[in-house]
């Protein structure tokens, strides 16, 4: 084991070729969260409505049956093809190369594959293997590799449903807090303040939109993403982290209007922007805030 750790450390190439297979096979797995996980969120909130409304049924002296439902969760049912159900063999969970070697269509019955299967994959290895490189092999790259993992599923997720779970976020400010007090990171008192500023920069801004227009920007989801970062890299990144996730929103979001047309254009998550800008800041933190504070002073 310490001698896996010791070439890792020597042969840069060999850190980079392992983290880059296994973040594709993360990735595999990630799309699996991002089908699932809001699903198995719905179901959830279904069943504790149901039990609700039975309790007030029960209370009036009327009763529904309830029906049993099938398990739904990360790892059950097997993955089938959304069409057809045919079941998903083994090797066509290979990352990028099943899709590729299919063609993008189901086996059975030809039905295309969505090409954002291979592309979270491809994102995830090349996100994880960027951090990689900068950070060689130590603690601090590992945990940023596990950061990223969750920022692409929390991405996506947000992207499909305007959603950022509690499950994704909050373990990561914890893992955060933890690793500070390791010392991995920034210190504890950095990483407490940065988590708790986070929050509560963007909960004022959202209250003051809300105020002013009546309007909802964000959502609390968006609050406890800012406090992983603010966790992760200290109160002193979140101004470079908002200031970027507008500059990346602007970009965005100018792509979309000429692509989509403005009447088409759909309104967008903040969370993405946040994420790209939180990870952005992981890795060039540093010299962007020299660049601008350089700018001020
Ligand atoms: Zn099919």
């Amino acid at each position: 084991m310490q001698s896996i750790i010791e070439v890792m450390q020597a042969q840069q190439w060999f850190f980079l070729l392992t983290v880059g297979l296994v973040s594709l096979c993360v990735g595999s797995f990630l799309n699996v969260v991002i089908y699932r996980l809001p699903v198995m969120m719905q179901r959830e909130w279904q069943s504790e409505c149901r039990m609700l409304l039975t309790d007030e049924l029960a209370s009036k002296g009327e009763s529904e049956k309830q029906k049993p439902q099938q398990p739904f969760n990360l790892v059950k049912p097997n993955s089938t093809c959304p069409k057809c159900k045919s079941a998903i063999k083994p090797w066509q969970n290979i990352p990028i190369i099943s899709w590729v070697l299919l063609k993008g269509q189901c086996a059975n019955c030809q039905n295309p594959i969505s090409p954002r299967y291979p592309i979270v994959e491809a994102l995830t290895a090349a996100f994880s293997t960027a951090i990689a490189y900068y950070f060689g092999a130590t603690e601090l790259a590992l945990l940023y590799i596990f950061v990223t993992w969750v920022l692409v599923a929390l991405t996506f997720i947000d992207i499909d449903h305007m959603l950022l779970p509690d499950q994704l976020t909050l373990p990561l400010v914890w893992l955060a807090l933890i690793a500070s007090v390791l010392g991995y990171t920034v210190s504890p008192t950095d990483a407490i303040i940065g988590a708790a500023c986070g929050y509560m920069s963007l909960w004022s801004v959202f209250w003051l939109f809300k105020l002013l227009t009546g309007k909802e920007g964000m959502g609390y989801g968006d609050f406890k993403l800012l406090a992983v970062f603010g966790a992760l890299l200290g109160w002193q990144a979140l101004l470079t982290i908002i200031l970027l996730s507008s500059i990346v929103g602007a970009i965005i979001g100018i792509l979309l209007l000429s692509i989509q047309g403005k009447d088409k254009a759909t309104p967008i998550p903040f969370g993405p922007y946040l994420a790209i800008a939180g990870w952005i800041t992981l890795i060039w933190g540093d010299s962007l805030s020299a660049y601008y504070f350089g700018l001020i002073g």
